[in-house]
């Protein structure tokens, strides 16, 4: 028979802090902590197998669960000696929910069990306190109405009938709360509360104790499902099959005098991290309300110890033993009952970025824990070193805008970091006002963005579009230069005639201050001031690192995250940020888009779209070879003999030349008319031929290079000269050609030609032997099925999982956010594809391209560089499947070490 209730009280337990799936987290730490001697009122949880039970079987127990709840209220009965229901010495118990993970305040939680109008008489004789005992009664009843009987209002509109009633008496009595009301008014609230049940629930409030223990079980367990309890559970990936736990416990009571009190602490500071028990405590009080608000809670940092001497010495004492038993910062829930300290929870305490290396680092330094403890992904989720890394808000300023009703929108997080600026909405502008002064802070805020905003991308410091996801051309581009960026915001109505930004009928101007933050997606109006990030500034060398407390732990962190890691971990990168990638840890260029690099040359990439003839096209070309091999010798440089992956030209050629480009720049049609000699009907009618219906499986990637191979010749001959002009300056650079979106050996093999053959004559010219390799992307479905015919070839792999998802799920990046939402609200994929890989399907074709290719190569190195390779997650994923790098933008590169690490050692 299965075991469904498990006792704990008086220094014994049946079960212990490792049967968290069973128990609960509160459960199974609430066993624990009576097994190491910590005070804890006796009590018993029932397991979550019984949630199971409940939802299989139409909300009913299994048979045999009465009898085992009975038996286990006999054992806490004769712990406590008291008894539950008996009218001289009546046992009160509490009855809360409890998973897995915690998931705060998203169930339900009753006090005071066991009260009816006979046992609140044996309570006030054995308290000798009337008025607690009404107080207690009239609480049991609110939170029954609530919680089991529904009466809960679910909109700020519903009406909220008990604290009606509380706040009439109270405002009868003259009194602001009601531990000031006579006893006499708690008698007449405790009457109104049972008549609100009877109009409201339409049943009597329950005398029976046995009767509303039972309710409450329900309601616990019934609150699993509860609408704030799923949407929680998807935000976190928490499976809705783990079910919660019901612990139900004996009371004790803070509110019986003043010298008791209740309160939640923190074995340390979880904002910051800093050493030394802090938290809030109300005297005379109960529970909920220190988290309810009613009452202003003091700090015990500051206070307790002077009001309470003997209690906050006890905590403190708690508070180590915690910390040196459990090896991790806890957060606590306790009661003080004349002068004694209970512990009604442990858990460990949920902190920020900054915090969470803090106090792993310290944990170390102090002897707790070793290195490898403290890399766990549950102590330090690798995304959250990003606030170690971005400029944040000023928290008291945030909080200020919010309390002033200052938030705008809510859209894609794509860029973390927290920006407040002016806006702007042309990139032309943005440039021309940065020309003019260098500390101008702007906000670039566009329906989309698209490679023409590059340059006013870059001045910016923040980007807001109302259009595309989390791989739009927007949150890439920012991601890859560290800005912040929230994109996809489409409430904004964006009117770049009239140059302004609306949202329902508030309105922002042109140079009117807005800020984003990127780790949240929200967008406020005016500004907000923002706090630089102190690692940034060591790294990029603008402090020194002895003055710099943060930066000093977050590279003692990395030293133990390089140690243990087995995967590389490079940047996506060009010459632009090189600087930036290599101070960041990158060891290598996983991929360096060359386009990138004709934005800033459009005039010449333009005359080349123009040619209709080879010679044409080839003395275009010949104008953007200084320009490229000048950037690839900054990168190589800057890299030194680390390995740099080059992609040759990628996007359809409408890029750089669409109807958009015209319409946004009227001069730019009679400009290119009269450099080509042709009229500027002509100049729309090749505008017209470019234009792709769907250029996302257009004429882009390989394909243009097999048109027209002169820009591969070029590409291939910009690479070697800078490589071939290093290495005879002695600099042994390692550059890996990467051929895009091969779907066909032979497509494959018709490139790879061109650069060997390109390549050779190079060096023949320079009279030096390069190094070099000739790779393919993974990134057509038919790429990886393929794969060990390509490896006959190609010397590398590189999965671009940007297109690989966008050609496996037959979606489109750049307008995906239209539906995905609605999707991951139906539970119908776990995540964004684009920003975690969908492991199944995406996964499974990267295993076949893994296999595939090392069944004809045995060493071939494998990487990733879509814009997954730096989702923990996914860097896990790709641990799993003997990747030798991931590859992520430059800002991500902490976060891609530190999740490698974390996958190396999550045996
Ligand atoms: C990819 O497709 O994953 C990739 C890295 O290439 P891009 O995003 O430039 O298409
Ligand atoms: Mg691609």
């Amino acid at each position: 028979m299965s075991k469904y209730v498990y006792g704990f009280g008086a220094g014994q337990a049946d079960g212990d802090g490792s049967m968290k799936p069973l128990l609960g987290g509160k459960g199974a730490n609430l066993a624990e902590m009576n097994k190491i001697g910590l005070p804890v009122p006796a009590g018993f949880t029932i397991t979550t197998d019984v949630c199971t039970y409940f939802y299989d079987h139409e909300k009913t127990y299994p048979p045999e669960l009465k009898e085992n709840v009975a038996a286990a209220i006999k054992q806490v009965e004769e712990t406590m000696n008291a008894k539950f229901g008996d009218d001289k010495n009546p046992l009160l118990l509490s009855c809360r929910s409890g998973s897995r993970e915690s998931m705060p305040g998203m169930m339900d939680t009753v006090l005071n069990i066991g009260l009816n109008d006979t046992t609140v008489a044996a309570l006030i004789k054995q308290s000798g306190n009337e008025h607690f005992a009404w107080d207690s009664y009239r609480r049991l009843i609110q939170m029954y109405g609530d919680v089991v009987l529904g009466l809960k209002p679910e909109s700020k509109n519903d009406p909220d009938h008990f604290e009606e009633i509380l706040d009439h008496v109270r405002e009868k009595a003259g009194v602001e709360h009601e531990k000031d009301l006579s006893v006499d008014d708690l008698k007449d609230i405790v009457k109104q509360f049972k008549d609100v049940i009877k109009q409201f629930a339409k049943q009597e409030f329950p005398s029976d104790p046995m009767e509303q223990l039972w309710g409450c079980i329900g309601a616990v367990f019934g609150s699993w499902m509860n609408d704030r309890a799923l949407v929680y559970r998807r935000q976190y990936g928490i499976p809705h099959n783990w079910g919660t736990a019901v612990n139900v416990q004996a009371m004790v009571f803070g509110n019986l005098g003043d010298d008791c009190a209740t309160g939640v602490g923190l074995t340390r500071n979880c904002s910051v991290g800093t050493p030394g028990f802090c938290g809030d405590y109300l005297i005379n009080a109960q529970g909920e309300d220190v988290v309810a608000g009613t009452r202003t809670p003091l700090r015990i940092e500051e206070s307790l110890g002077k009001d309470m001497p003997e209690a906050f010495k006890q905590l403190t004492e708690i508070g180590k033993k915690l910390e040196s038993h459990f090896k991790e910062v806890q957060d606590i829930e306790f009661t003080v009952q004349k002068g004694k300290v209970w512990m009604l929870q442990t858990r460990n305490a949920k902190r920020t970025g900054f915090a969470a290396v803090r106090i792993a680092v310290d944990l170390v330094n102090e002897g707790l824990i070793d290195e490898k403890t403290a890399l766990q992904k549950r102590r330090i989720p690798a995304d959250d070193l990003n606030q170690l890394l971005q400029p944040i808000f000023d928290p008291a300023g945030k909080e200020k805008a919010q309390k002033e009703n200052r938030v705008l929108a809510k859209g894609i997080n794509a860029g973390p970091g927290a920006a407040t600026g002016q806006i702007v909405f042309h990139a032309s502008d943005a440039e021309e006002l940065w020309n003019k002064n260098h500390d101008a802070q702007l906000i670039l805020v566009r329906k989309e963005t698209s490679p023409e905003d590059l340059r006013g991308m870059k001045v910016a410091k923040g980007i807001l579009t109302a259009f595309g996801g989390a791989s739009s051309h927007a949150a890439l581009v920012s991601r890859q230069m560290g800005k912040t960026c929230v994109c996809g915001c489409a409430v904004l109505n964006i009117d770049y005639d009239k140059g302004t930004v609306s949202v329902g009928d508030q309105v922002l101007k042109e140079g009117d201050w807005i800020s984003v933050d990127g780790f949240t997606g929200e967008v406020f109006a005016g500004k907000i001031e923002t706090k630089a990030s102190e690692v940034m500034d060591v790294l990029m060398g603008q402090k020194k690192a002895e003055d710099a407390e943060t930066y000093s732990r977050y590279a003692q962190l990395m030293s133990w995250a390089d140690k243990y890691r087995t995967m590389k971990v490079r940047a996506n990168a060009e010459a632009g940020d090189a600087e930036a990638a290599v101070a960041l840890g990158a060891e290598g260029v996983g991929l360096c888009r060359t386009e990138h690099m004709f934005f800033d040359h459009l005039d010449e990439i333009r005359e080349m779209i123009f040619s209709t003839k080879v010679e044409d096209r080839q003395k275009a070309l010949a104008k953007l070879l200084p320009f490229q091999r000048d950037d690839f010798t900054h990168l190589f440089k800057t890299l030194g003999d680390r390995p740099v992956t080059v992609r040759l030209l990628d996007p359809p050629l409408h890029e750089f030349l669409s109807e958009h480009h015209l319409h946004d720049d009227p001069a730019l049609a009679p400009k290119l008319a009269k450099t080509f000699g042709v009229s500027e009907e002509q100049v729309h009618r090749r505008v017209e031929e470019l234009k792709e219906t769907n250029p996302m499986l257009g004429h882009r990637g390989c394909r243009l290079g097999i048109v027209y191979p002169e820009i591969t010749a070029m590409q291939a001959r910009a690479i070697m000269e800078a490589a071939a002009n290093l290495k005879k300056e002695g600099i042994n650079v390692q550059p890996e050609i990467m051929v895009p979106l091969a779907g066909f050996k032979a497509e494959f093999e018709n490139q790879a030609r061109i650069i060997r053959e390109t390549a050779a004559a190079v060096c023949k010219e320079k009279g030096v032997e390069v190094a070099y390799t000739v790779g393919t992307m993974i990134e057509i479905p038919r790429a990886a099925i393929t794969a060990e015919e390509i490896a006959e070839n190609a010397e590398f792999f590189s999965f671009g999982t940007n297109d690989l998802t966008q050609t496996t799920l037959g979606i489109s990046r750049d307008d995906y956010k239209s539906f995905i939402g609605n999707y991951m609200e139906q539970d119908i994929i776990p995540s964004d594809p684009f920003q975690t890989i969908d492991q199944p399907g995406v996964g499974k074709l990267m295993k076949i391209g893994v296999a595939g290719g090392r069944s004809t190569r045995k060493d071939l190195k494998i990487g990733i560089c879509g814009e997954h390779g730096g989702d923990p997650r996914s860097v896990y994923f790709c641990h799993e499947i003997g990747l030798n790098y991931v590859s992520c933008s430059p800002r991500r590169i902490p976060i891609a070490r530190l999740a490698a690490a974390q996958a190396a050692l999550d045996k």
